[in-house]
């Protein structure tokens, strides 16, 4: 039986609902429905009830439509039901928590810190409000002729202001490859300075123009750790808007234990046997990724044989 690759931030409860964006007259309409949700976004954070029990906080009905009238950028993330759900941006406010319309209603934070104690569903759509918000955020002018763009599209397209251009820019997403390097019982893991103290995670890097994934899997395992390896191959991919990437997670096989770590890249790299793992002190001496990252679902799933 296939095992179900479902990674924390994917399974988006709402539905993307395409057509939907470009009917102008509906969206128009949906923005005062008393159904209607607002979720706000803060300099790609976003407001919960509480650190102890964070959830995202929605402005609902005629109280979301009067307090974010004057927004400029709502952006349509999808319908539950007769429900639509919109993100608006209020990165304009210099101290929110203490601002209307959320004084009291609980404070801002980013959703890296939040995420293991978030529900799944919620976890997930505010990584895609993150990622839409961060995306308009970053794309202001037209890439083309330097003139200002538009939201346009329920916030999915942003078109050039210029006529004569009028080109339109796409929300985008950045593929980067995450994979495990396994030589038996062991497995290849690395470092970067600025991580927290012990922590060791799988190799990873952007993938470059005119390179396979495949391609991009050897290449970097083979920058970061001069390890040569076989064919990767995938497990399972993971939304990762910090800001704006998606991880392609993969397995692959080393040739050789041998590692050549004369690169800037990693503070250090090494293998470790599986028995070192299953009894990881998890504290600053050794740690694990994160449980609700692809880099631990990749290690896990090695560790206790999910792909066997
Ligand atoms: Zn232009």
């Amino acid at each position: 039986m296939k095992v179900r690759r479902d990674n924390y931030f994917s399974g988006m409860p709402l539905s993307r609902d395409e057509a939907l964006r470009r009917d102008t007259a509906t969206l128009e309409r949906l923005r005062t429905h008393p159904q209607t949700r607002v979720l706000a976004v803060w300099r790609s954070q976003h407001l919960i009830a509480s650190r102890a029990a964070p959830a995202p906080v929605w402005h609902e009905g005629d109280e979301a439509f009067r307090l974010f009238a004057e927004a400029t950028n709502w952006v349509l993330l999808g319908m539950r039901g007769e429900a639509a759900h919109f993100a608006v941006d209020v990165s304009h406010i210099d101290e929110p928590a203490a601002a209307s319309p959320f004084a009291g209603r609980g404070e801002f934070a980013d959703l890296r810190t939040i995420s293991p104690l978030l529900p799944r569903g919620d976890g997930s759509i505010m990584a895609y409000a993150r990622g839409l918000m961060y995306w308009h955020s970053r794309h202001r002018f037209c890439g083309v002729c330097g003139s200002p763009t538009e939201s346009t599209q329920g916030g999915h397209v942003r078109r050039c202001t210029n006529a004569d251009c009028g080109v339109s820019h796409f929300p985008r997403t950045d593929p980067a490859v995450i994979m495990l390097v396994t030589y038996g019982d062991y497995c290849l893991l690395g470092r970067q300075s600025s991580w927290p103290a012990g922590m060791h995670s799988t190799l990873a890097g952007f993938v470059e123009p005119g390179e396979s994934l495949e391609e991009a899997v050897a290449r970097e395992i083979k920058e970061e750790s001069g390890v040569d390896v076989e064919r990767p191959e995938y497990h399972s991919s993971q939304p990762w808007p910090f800001p704006s990437s998606i991880m392609l997670g993969f397995r692959a096989e080393a040739r050789s234990m041998d590692l050549d770590l004369d690169n800037d890249e990693l503070e250090t790299a090494a293998w470790f046997h599986r028995d070192q793992l299953l009894a990881s002190p998890e504290d600053d001496r050794f740690r694990l990724p994160r449980k609700i990252s692809i880099a631990r679902r990749l290690i896990d799933d090695w560790l206790f044989n999910r792909d066997d």
